[in-house]
């Protein structure tokens, strides 16, 4: 038996890594020793796995941004806009490729599968294919030659590069692959005349919904990488969900299968038992959760290994995490702050191998040999699962008795609607913004000054107030509809409500990577989910004193808040999703009673967590609803609740968005007016909405008249009556004089719609 593990976070303990590539993009690090910088690292991190007592190690996992774009450049996919001219693509290139540059625009990026982290898009239109350098082998010699690890290489198998890739139009997928076959085969021809034993082919395409013929495919596929390569043992990776084809993907010419035991709602270990596994094969087995931030339950997962075993002799099995770590911050070590309890029971990047070195030795020397570490694990869980946050008896009472009747408004949007057209005697296509305004310099510096502590509660206070009334000023200047307070007071739309709720928990530097240096620390919900006080009364009410017209409260979703969490594993995500939910039904009651009856309640992430398997979408989409609904349908008849979502794709999911009945609804539109347009023209959309009519994410200030004809395009396909005119998103981070241009041609473009159609 051996322990692996499928690949590390790259950013080091203290995010030496993001800080190394931000001072080389400023030009404060010359190209060599960022280059020294970065290679420490990846030793460094590979140290700390050798020590750990890891046997088989990845290599080739480190990158310096993203593994997709390591792929594309490795097999010169660089588009003709990047001016490349051949050979190893040198960092300038790469970097622009993610990031843009005065010439050319950053490549797409797009989200790994279910995960927050997100990875470039490569594009196939313009290149033909070539192996430009052998990157795993550079980091298998590197390894070897630094710390004595033999390592596994890890590369991105052909089909999963070739489906996560765009621009090859109507040509089939298996043609696309056959032109990556012969680099592939020449990369690992070089690794196994090195002397590389295990290659991990990371294939997570598996996890989606594939058909017979993607399967098809990878057989033609393998079988010939395993002629050109034959003393090579390729390790076809899956991870995130079961396998589809399960039959067909273990009998696939490679020597080892890694299947995960944890994301697969039980169905590999059933089809494993079901159908067995191959004698000649090694089973790469995902048994600590990759992706969570607890620490495992080791008996359940020994119980795991146990039943494997009637199937797969110990010398043909590996343990290992369900994913790669670069899912969950580095290690617990720093998290000084924390509560004991919650901190004993976490277990991040390193502590998850140390958990793997105590399984495998439970199961090849039976668990009295660990029967220590076994006890201390089993005490940690079950302290934390004995806390009063997690016994939060009324809580738990009160989800079971409201989940067991249907929520909903009291009334259905058709009766709604006159009653709020009377109380809200808006113009035809109402004006309105979707929160923020510009967080600037002086935003930031306010609440830094405050945190330490240099500023009491009433001066910062004082500031938040003098910054809203600002903004109130200015939108009833500009002549918009419906107000809205800036959100001044908000780092981040979930850390923001994460604070004040009970149940929540801030780690000091759980940083994981979201995009190229981009970290991101979520929140951790570990207890019960409770409302303790309002949340954001105060700024709405505030606000709402400085005019006659309306201001809309603000508030994070459900679905929104636990997407972007890290969520405790002793509860579903459902379960969690209804107790934020009961939560953020407090708040909306709290802003109602106080005057504020126009609500928006974001949900910019339902789509985060869509589960990859096609089965298993529709469950997921009922309780994201469920939960929606649960947070806002309490309110009266004339209260009128928005909700805002930051994407266009959605032609699937505009049955499921009406069914969260909200009364108007704004979506994110300018970057592909197109496409959402047409969605339009095949389901008709009931209640109000508000397709953006400009893209935030540019500091250029549209024009009227584009404005104008991005209205008409919607309005051919909605009904004027209910559509209303707003920006993309969230204006924080644009400046404050692009923004206040921006918004007075957005109102010209409402009034000049208006005047024709009147
Ligand atoms: N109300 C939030 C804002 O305006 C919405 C942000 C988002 O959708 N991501 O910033
Ligand atoms: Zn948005």
């Amino acid at each position: 038996m051996k322990s692996s593990h499928l690949g590390y976070p790259r950013i080091g303990a203290n995010r030496q890594w993001k800080k190394a590539l931000e001072q080389f993009w400023a030009g404060k690090l010359p190209e060599d020793e960022f280059v020294r910088e970065v290679t420490a690292i990846r030793l460094d991190n590979l140290k700390v796995q050798q020590d750990k007592g890891i046997e088989l190690i990845p290599v080739g996992d480190f990158s310096l941004y993203d593994h997709v774009l390591d792929t594309a450049v490795m097999f010169g996919i660089v588009p003709k806009r990047f001016a490349y001219e051949g050979g190893p693509v040198p960092l300038a290139t790469y970097f622009a490729m993610a990031r843009g540059n005065k010439e050319a625009a950053a490549c797409e990026m797009t989200k790994w599968f279910n995960t927050n982290y997100h990875y470039i898009v490569p594009e196939l239109n313009d290149t033909v294919p070539v192996l430009t350098e052998n990157r795993p082998l550079a980091a298998y010699r590197e390894a070897r030659q630094q710390l004595g690890i033999e390592g596994k290489p890890v590369i991105l198998g052909p089909l999963t590069f070739v489906k996560l890739s765009k621009g090859y139009g109507s040509t089939p997928v298996a043609e696309v692959v056959a032109t990556f076959i012969p680099l592939y085969a020449q990369l690992l021809q070089e690794l196994e005349s090195e002397g590389v034993q295990w290659v991990q082919v990371d294939e997570p395409i598996l996890s989606t919904t594939v058909t017979a013929g993607d399967v098809e495919l990878l057989n033609k596929v393998y079988t010939e990488l395993k002629q050109a390569a034959p003393k090579l043992s390729l390790l076809l990776q899956t991870y995130f969900d079961a396998v589809d084809y399960y039959e067909q993907v273990i009998a696939l010419p490679v020597q080892g299968i890694g299947l995960d035991f944890l994301h697969d709602r039980g169905r590999n270990l059933k089809q494993l038992q079901k159908h067995g596994f191959p004698q000649d094969k090694v089973l790469a087995a995902g048994l600590i959760d990759g992706r969570n931030i607890w620490r495992a339950d080791l008996d359940e997962a020994i119980r795991l290994a146990g039943r494997l075993a009637a199937f797969v002799p110990a010398d043909r099995l590996i343990v290992q995490p369900s994913s790669s770590l670069l899912h969950v911050p580095v290690s617990t070590r720093s998290e000084t702050d924390l509560d004991p309890v919650l901190k004993d029971a976490l277990a991040f990047a390193e502590e998850k191998l140390e958990e793997l070195a105590v399984l495998k030795q439970a199961l090849e020397n039976g668990p009295e040999a660990v029967s220590g570490q076994l006890a201390s694990s089993r005490e940690a869980r079950r302290q934390l699962n004995a806390s009063p946050e997690r016994n939060r008896t009324a809580i738990q009472q009160a989800i079971a008795q409201i989940t067991k009747q249907k929520f909903g408004r009291a009334l259905p949007f058709a009766d709604r609607r006159p009653l709020q057209q009377a109380q809200w005697q808006l113009p035809l296509l109402p004006t309105t913004t979707i929160g923020s305004f510009p967080q600037t310099a002086e935003v930031r510096q306010a609440r830094q000054k405050w945190r330490k502590g240099e500023w009491s509660e009433s001066q910062y206070s004082e500031f938040i107030e003098a910054q809203i009334r600002t903004w109130i000023e200015l939108q009833e200047q500009l002549g918009i509809d419906v107000l809205v307070h800036g959100e001044f007071e908000r780092t981040d739309m979930v850390e923001f409500f994460g604070e004040k709720l009970a149940g929540f928990a801030f780690t000091r530097n759980g940083w994981v990577q979201s995009y190229g240096s981009r970290c991101v620390k979520p929140p951790v919900i570990y207890g019960d989910v409770a409302f303790t006080a309002p949340m954001t009364v105060t700024e709405s009410v505030f606000a709402q004193s400085l005019t006659k017209k309306p201001v809309k409260g603000m508030l994070t979703g459900p679905v929104t808040i636990l997407n972007w969490s890290f969520v405790r594993d002793d509860l579903s995500r459902e379960q969690v999703a209804y107790q934020i939910a009961l939560a953020l039904r407090a708040e909306v009651e709290a802003l109602e009673q106080a005057g504020i009856e126009m609500i928006q309640v974001d949900e910019p992430a339902v789509r985060e967590g869509l589960p990859l398997k096609q089965q298993d979408k529709e469950a997921y989409i009922q309780w994201a609803v469920d939960a929606f609904r649960l947070s806002t349908s309490t309110v009266k008849d004339t209260t009128q609740i928005h909700t805002h979502m930051c994407y266009c794709e959605f032609h699937d999911m505009i049955g499921a968005i009406s069914d969260m009945d909200a009364d108007v609804i704004s979506i994110e539109t300018s970057r592909s007016h197109g496409e959402l347009i047409h969605s339009f023209e095949e389901t008709v959309y009931g209640k109000g909405i508000g397709l953006g009519v400009y893209d935030i994410h540019s500091p250029r200030v549209p024009a009227v008249e584009e404005m104008v004809s991005m209205i008409d395009r919607s309005l051919r396909v909605l009904d004027p009556s209910l559509f209303w005119i707003n920006p993309d998103c969230g204006l924080k981070t644009r400046g404050m004089d692009e923004t206040v241009k921006s918004l007075r041609n957005m109102v010209q473009a409402a009034e000049a719609v208006r005047a024709k159609l009147q």
